[in-house]
Protein backbone atom coordinates (compact mmCIF):
# COMPACT_ATOMS: atom_id res chain seq x y z
CA UNK A 1 0.00 0.00 0.00
CA UNK A 2 1.52 3.19 -0.73
CA UNK A 3 1.80 5.80 1.87
CA UNK A 4 -1.34 8.37 3.05
CA UNK A 5 -0.68 11.83 1.87
CA UNK A 6 -0.06 14.88 4.71
CA UNK A 7 -1.90 17.81 4.35
CA UNK A 8 -0.29 20.75 5.42
CA UNK A 9 -2.47 23.25 7.48
CA UNK A 10 -2.49 26.82 7.63
CA UNK A 11 -0.82 26.95 10.59
CA UNK A 12 2.18 24.52 8.98
CA UNK A 13 0.98 21.75 11.27
CA UNK A 14 0.63 18.24 9.11
CA UNK A 15 -2.25 16.21 9.07
CA UNK A 16 -3.09 12.96 7.26
CA UNK A 17 -5.52 13.28 4.62
CA UNK A 18 -7.21 10.33 5.56
CA UNK A 19 -8.13 9.15 9.20
CA UNK A 20 -11.05 6.71 10.94
CA UNK A 21 -14.57 8.14 12.11
CA UNK A 22 -16.02 6.84 15.30
CA UNK A 23 -19.36 8.88 15.27
CA UNK A 24 -21.91 6.52 15.87
CA UNK A 25 -19.44 3.46 17.72
CA UNK A 26 -20.86 2.66 21.04
CA UNK A 27 -18.09 3.37 23.51
CA UNK A 28 -17.97 -0.50 24.53
CA UNK A 29 -17.14 -0.80 20.55
CA UNK A 30 -14.95 1.69 19.97
CA UNK A 31 -11.31 0.09 21.44
CA UNK A 32 -11.68 -2.70 19.08
CA UNK A 33 -12.10 -0.73 16.27
CA UNK A 34 -9.58 1.72 16.73
CA UNK A 35 -7.34 -0.76 17.12
CA UNK A 36 -8.17 -2.48 14.17
CA UNK A 37 -8.08 0.92 12.24
CA UNK A 38 -4.50 1.60 13.90
CA UNK A 39 -3.62 -2.15 12.58
CA UNK A 40 -4.46 -1.20 9.30
CA UNK A 41 -2.42 2.13 9.36
CA UNK A 42 -4.57 4.54 9.92
CA UNK A 43 -2.98 7.25 11.77
CA UNK A 44 -5.75 10.09 12.57
CA UNK A 45 -8.96 9.47 14.30
CA UNK A 46 -11.74 11.40 13.89
CA UNK A 47 -13.63 11.27 17.61
CA UNK A 48 -16.18 14.52 19.65
CA UNK A 49 -17.52 14.93 22.66
CA UNK A 50 -21.16 14.10 21.91
CA UNK A 51 -20.14 11.01 20.67
CA UNK A 52 -19.34 9.62 23.70
CA UNK A 53 -16.15 7.55 23.04
CA UNK A 54 -13.40 9.80 23.35
CA UNK A 55 -12.20 7.45 26.51
CA UNK A 56 -12.22 4.60 24.42
CA UNK A 57 -9.98 6.14 21.69
CA UNK A 58 -7.94 7.13 23.83
CA UNK A 59 -7.26 3.86 25.48
CA UNK A 60 -6.74 1.85 21.97
CA UNK A 61 -4.06 4.83 21.36
CA UNK A 62 -2.46 3.76 24.53
CA UNK A 63 -2.43 0.15 24.09
CA UNK A 64 -1.24 0.73 20.52
CA UNK A 65 2.13 0.53 21.41
CA UNK A 66 2.45 3.63 19.03
CA UNK A 67 4.12 7.15 19.95
CA UNK A 68 1.33 9.41 21.00
CA UNK A 69 3.12 11.57 18.31
CA UNK A 70 2.15 9.71 15.72
CA UNK A 71 -1.62 9.55 15.87
CA UNK A 72 -3.52 12.43 14.71
CA UNK A 73 -6.79 13.02 17.08
CA UNK A 74 -9.32 15.42 16.60
CA UNK A 75 -12.36 15.63 19.00
CA UNK A 76 -15.15 18.75 18.67
CA UNK A 77 -16.67 20.74 21.28
CA UNK A 78 -20.18 19.42 22.35
CA UNK A 79 -22.99 21.64 21.57
CA UNK A 80 -24.01 21.97 25.45
CA UNK A 81 -20.54 23.78 26.30
CA UNK A 82 -20.62 26.98 24.27
CA UNK A 83 -20.53 29.49 26.59
CA UNK A 84 -16.99 30.15 27.58
CA UNK A 85 -16.97 28.83 31.15
CA UNK A 86 -18.70 25.57 30.04
CA UNK A 87 -16.61 25.19 27.16
CA UNK A 88 -13.33 25.24 28.79
CA UNK A 89 -14.34 22.96 31.47
CA UNK A 90 -15.33 21.01 28.38
CA UNK A 91 -12.35 20.76 26.72
CA UNK A 92 -10.20 19.92 29.78
CA UNK A 93 -12.63 16.78 30.35
CA UNK A 94 -11.92 16.18 26.56
CA UNK A 95 -7.48 16.18 27.35
CA UNK A 96 -8.61 13.88 30.60
CA UNK A 97 -11.08 11.55 28.85
CA UNK A 98 -7.96 10.84 25.88
CA UNK A 99 -5.44 10.51 28.46
CA UNK A 100 -3.29 12.72 26.98
CA UNK A 101 -1.81 16.50 27.24
CA UNK A 102 -2.97 18.03 23.39
CA UNK A 103 -5.68 17.37 21.02
CA UNK A 104 -4.27 17.85 17.44
CA UNK A 105 -7.09 19.17 16.46
CA UNK A 106 -10.53 20.80 18.15
CA UNK A 107 -13.34 21.69 16.64
CA UNK A 108 -16.77 23.65 17.35
CA UNK A 109 -18.82 20.97 16.10
CA UNK A 110 -21.80 23.13 14.94
CA UNK A 111 -21.99 26.82 14.52
CA UNK A 112 -25.51 27.39 16.49
CA UNK A 113 -26.83 30.26 15.14
CA UNK A 114 -29.92 30.40 16.68
CA UNK A 115 -28.76 29.77 20.19
CA UNK A 116 -26.15 31.28 22.63
CA UNK A 117 -27.55 34.35 21.32
CA UNK A 118 -25.84 33.64 17.83
CA UNK A 119 -22.45 34.46 19.48
CA UNK A 120 -19.74 31.36 18.32
CA UNK A 121 -17.33 34.05 18.47
CA UNK A 122 -17.08 34.14 22.07
CA UNK A 123 -16.93 29.99 22.27
CA UNK A 124 -14.12 30.42 19.53
CA UNK A 125 -12.21 32.47 21.79
CA UNK A 126 -11.81 29.80 23.78
CA UNK A 127 -10.72 27.47 21.63
CA UNK A 128 -7.63 30.20 20.79
CA UNK A 129 -7.01 30.44 24.05
CA UNK A 130 -5.90 26.84 24.17
CA UNK A 131 -4.53 26.81 20.48
CA UNK A 132 -2.11 29.43 22.44
CA UNK A 133 -1.31 27.00 25.17
CA UNK A 134 -0.21 24.40 23.26
CA UNK A 135 -2.98 22.46 24.53
CA UNK A 136 -4.90 22.06 21.08
CA UNK A 137 -2.03 22.10 18.45
CA UNK A 138 -4.59 23.21 15.83
CA UNK A 139 -8.47 24.43 15.70
CA UNK A 140 -11.25 25.06 13.53
CA UNK A 141 -14.50 24.54 13.25
CA UNK A 142 -17.42 22.16 11.64
CA UNK A 143 -20.12 23.14 9.44
CA UNK A 144 -19.84 26.86 9.21
CA UNK A 145 -21.39 28.33 6.28
CA UNK A 146 -19.27 30.89 4.43
CA UNK A 147 -21.65 33.71 6.57
CA UNK A 148 -20.29 31.85 9.82
CA UNK A 149 -16.93 31.79 8.38
CA UNK A 150 -16.40 35.55 7.25
CA UNK A 151 -17.91 36.38 10.76
CA UNK A 152 -14.64 34.77 12.71
CA UNK A 153 -12.78 36.51 9.72
CA UNK A 154 -13.75 39.41 10.74
CA UNK A 155 -13.86 38.85 14.71
CA UNK A 156 -11.36 36.33 15.35
CA UNK A 157 -7.21 36.07 16.22
CA UNK A 158 -6.77 33.01 14.69
CA UNK A 159 -7.94 31.73 11.13
CA UNK A 160 -9.44 28.60 11.44
CA UNK A 161 -6.93 25.88 10.01
CA UNK A 162 -10.46 23.29 9.11
CA UNK A 163 -13.88 23.45 8.85
CA UNK A 164 -15.34 20.04 9.01
CA UNK A 165 -18.64 19.56 6.41
CA UNK A 166 -20.94 17.12 5.23
CA UNK A 167 -19.56 16.15 1.83
CA UNK A 168 -20.34 13.19 -0.63
CA UNK A 169 -21.59 12.87 -4.11
CA UNK A 170 -24.50 13.48 -2.79
CA UNK A 171 -23.91 16.55 -1.84
CA UNK A 172 -20.68 18.31 -3.27
CA UNK A 173 -20.39 21.63 -1.11
CA UNK A 174 -18.81 23.37 -4.17
CA UNK A 175 -19.21 26.79 -2.47
CA UNK A 176 -18.34 26.30 0.94
CA UNK A 177 -15.09 24.79 -0.65
CA UNK A 178 -14.39 27.74 -2.61
CA UNK A 179 -14.77 29.86 0.09
CA UNK A 180 -12.39 27.36 2.38
CA UNK A 181 -9.71 27.25 -0.55
CA UNK A 182 -9.38 30.93 -1.07
CA UNK A 183 -8.69 31.34 2.78
CA UNK A 184 -6.58 28.75 3.20
CA UNK A 185 -9.23 26.68 5.34
CA UNK A 186 -8.55 22.97 4.72
CA UNK A 187 -12.51 21.00 4.33
CA UNK A 188 -12.71 17.55 5.79
CA UNK A 189 -15.37 15.84 4.46
CA UNK A 190 -17.68 13.78 6.82
CA UNK A 191 -20.01 11.30 5.80
CA UNK A 192 -17.67 10.97 2.95
CA UNK A 193 -19.77 7.67 1.76
CA UNK A 194 -22.68 9.60 2.73
CA UNK A 195 -23.52 6.48 4.81
CA UNK A 196 -23.52 3.98 2.38
CA UNK A 197 -26.34 5.94 0.56
CA UNK A 198 -24.18 6.76 -2.80
CA UNK A 199 -22.68 3.21 -3.00
CA UNK A 200 -25.66 2.05 -5.20
CA UNK A 201 -25.29 4.29 -7.75
CA UNK A 202 -24.71 2.85 -11.41
CA UNK A 203 -21.39 5.44 -12.23
CA UNK A 204 -20.23 4.66 -9.23
CA UNK A 205 -20.78 1.25 -9.50
CA UNK A 206 -19.12 0.68 -13.25
CA UNK A 207 -16.23 2.87 -12.42
CA UNK A 208 -15.19 0.24 -9.24
CA UNK A 209 -15.66 -2.60 -11.48
CA UNK A 210 -13.25 -1.14 -14.68
CA UNK A 211 -10.90 -0.56 -11.51
CA UNK A 212 -11.39 -3.49 -9.81
CA UNK A 213 -12.00 -1.22 -6.68
CA UNK A 214 -14.63 -1.70 -4.09
CA UNK A 215 -17.23 1.39 -4.55
CA UNK A 216 -16.70 2.32 -1.04
CA UNK A 217 -12.94 2.51 -2.34
CA UNK A 218 -13.76 4.57 -5.36
CA UNK A 219 -15.56 7.30 -3.32
CA UNK A 220 -13.16 7.71 -1.04
CA UNK A 221 -10.53 7.95 -3.88
CA UNK A 222 -12.61 10.57 -5.22
CA UNK A 223 -12.69 12.88 -1.80
CA UNK A 224 -8.70 12.47 -1.94
CA UNK A 225 -8.44 14.09 -5.62
CA UNK A 226 -10.65 16.60 -4.62
CA UNK A 227 -8.06 17.54 -2.00
CA UNK A 228 -10.26 16.61 1.38
CA UNK A 229 -9.46 15.24 4.25
CA UNK A 230 -11.65 11.90 4.85
CA UNK A 231 -12.21 9.59 7.63
CA UNK A 232 -15.35 7.16 7.07
CA UNK A 233 -16.83 4.96 9.45
CA UNK A 234 -16.91 1.31 10.44
CA UNK A 235 -17.17 -1.14 12.46
CA UNK A 236 -16.33 -4.40 10.07
CA UNK A 237 -12.80 -5.26 10.37
CA UNK A 238 -12.96 -5.60 6.70
CA UNK A 239 -14.96 -2.83 5.85
CA UNK A 240 -12.12 -1.13 7.95
CA UNK A 241 -9.45 -2.49 5.72
CA UNK A 242 -10.98 -1.43 2.39
CA UNK A 243 -11.75 1.68 3.26
CA UNK A 244 -7.83 2.53 3.35
CA UNK A 245 -7.06 0.48 0.47
CA UNK A 246 -6.88 3.35 -1.56
CA UNK A 247 -3.51 4.74 -2.50
CA UNK A 248 -2.58 2.82 -5.29
CA UNK A 249 -4.87 3.47 -7.76
CA UNK A 250 -6.33 6.96 -9.76
CA UNK A 251 -9.49 8.20 -11.09
CA UNK A 252 -9.48 10.01 -14.04
CA UNK A 253 -10.34 13.45 -14.61
CA UNK A 254 -13.40 11.97 -16.32
CA UNK A 255 -14.53 9.63 -13.46
CA UNK A 256 -14.12 12.63 -11.05
CA UNK A 257 -16.24 14.92 -13.13
CA UNK A 258 -18.93 12.02 -13.53
CA UNK A 259 -19.03 11.41 -9.60
CA UNK A 260 -18.90 14.98 -9.00
CA UNK A 261 -22.27 15.19 -11.38
CA UNK A 262 -24.04 13.25 -8.96
CA UNK A 263 -24.74 16.13 -6.53
CA UNK A 264 -28.17 16.93 -5.88
CA UNK A 265 -27.39 19.12 -2.73
CA UNK A 266 -29.00 16.79 -0.44
CA UNK A 267 -27.83 16.37 3.20
CA UNK A 268 -28.11 13.19 5.03
CA UNK A 269 -28.29 15.55 8.23
CA UNK A 270 -29.07 18.80 9.89
CA UNK A 271 -28.78 22.17 8.34
CA UNK A 272 -26.25 24.27 9.49
CA UNK A 273 -28.18 27.05 9.67
CA UNK A 274 -31.21 25.96 11.19
CA UNK A 275 -29.90 23.09 13.34
CA UNK A 276 -30.40 24.41 17.08
CA UNK A 277 -28.13 21.09 18.61
CA UNK A 278 -30.41 19.68 20.54
P1 LIG B 1 -19.81 7.46 6.48
O1 LIG B 1 -20.15 8.15 5.21
O2 LIG B 1 -18.40 7.22 6.84
O3 LIG B 1 -20.63 6.12 6.47
C1 LIG B 1 -20.48 5.14 7.43
C2 LIG B 1 -21.37 3.98 7.06
O4 LIG B 1 -21.08 3.56 5.73
C3 LIG B 1 -21.08 2.77 7.95
O5 LIG B 1 -21.90 2.78 9.09
C4 LIG B 1 -21.41 1.61 7.04
O6 LIG B 1 -22.79 1.37 7.09
C5 LIG B 1 -21.07 2.15 5.67
N1 LIG B 1 -19.73 1.70 5.21
C6 LIG B 1 -18.51 2.03 5.69
N2 LIG B 1 -17.55 1.44 4.97
C7 LIG B 1 -18.17 0.73 4.02
C8 LIG B 1 -17.70 -0.10 2.97
N3 LIG B 1 -16.41 -0.28 2.75
N4 LIG B 1 -18.63 -0.69 2.17
C9 LIG B 1 -19.95 -0.50 2.36
N5 LIG B 1 -20.46 0.29 3.33
C10 LIG B 1 -19.57 0.89 4.16
O7 LIG B 1 -20.60 8.25 7.62
P2 LIG B 1 -20.34 8.84 9.05
O8 LIG B 1 -19.92 7.84 10.04
O9 LIG B 1 -21.55 9.63 9.35
O10 LIG B 1 -19.14 9.87 8.82
C11 LIG B 1 -17.77 9.54 9.02
C12 LIG B 1 -17.21 10.33 10.16
O11 LIG B 1 -17.42 11.73 9.97
C13 LIG B 1 -17.91 10.07 11.51
O12 LIG B 1 -17.56 8.83 12.07
C14 LIG B 1 -17.45 11.26 12.30
O13 LIG B 1 -16.11 11.09 12.72
C15 LIG B 1 -17.55 12.37 11.25
N6 LIG B 1 -18.84 13.08 11.32
C16 LIG B 1 -18.83 14.39 11.70
C17 LIG B 1 -20.01 15.11 11.79
C18 LIG B 1 -19.96 16.55 12.17
O14 LIG B 1 -21.03 17.16 12.40
N7 LIG B 1 -18.81 17.16 12.25
C19 LIG B 1 -21.24 14.50 11.52
C20 LIG B 1 -21.24 13.14 11.13
C21 LIG B 1 -20.04 12.47 11.02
Amino acid sequence: MSSIPDITLNNGQAVPQFGFGVFLIEPKDTAAAVSTALEAGYRHIDTAQMYGNEAEVGQAIASSGLDRGEVFVTSKLSNDAHEPGDARQAFDGTLKALGTGYVDLFLIHWPLPARYGGDFVQTWQVLEEAYRQGRARSIGVSNFQPRHLRRLHGEAEVIPAVNQIEAHPYLTQDDVRAFCSEHQIAVEAWSPLGRGAVLGEPVIQSIAARAGKTPAQVVLRWHIQRGDIVFPKSVTPDRIRENIDIFDFELSAADVEDITLLNKNERTGPDPDTFNGR
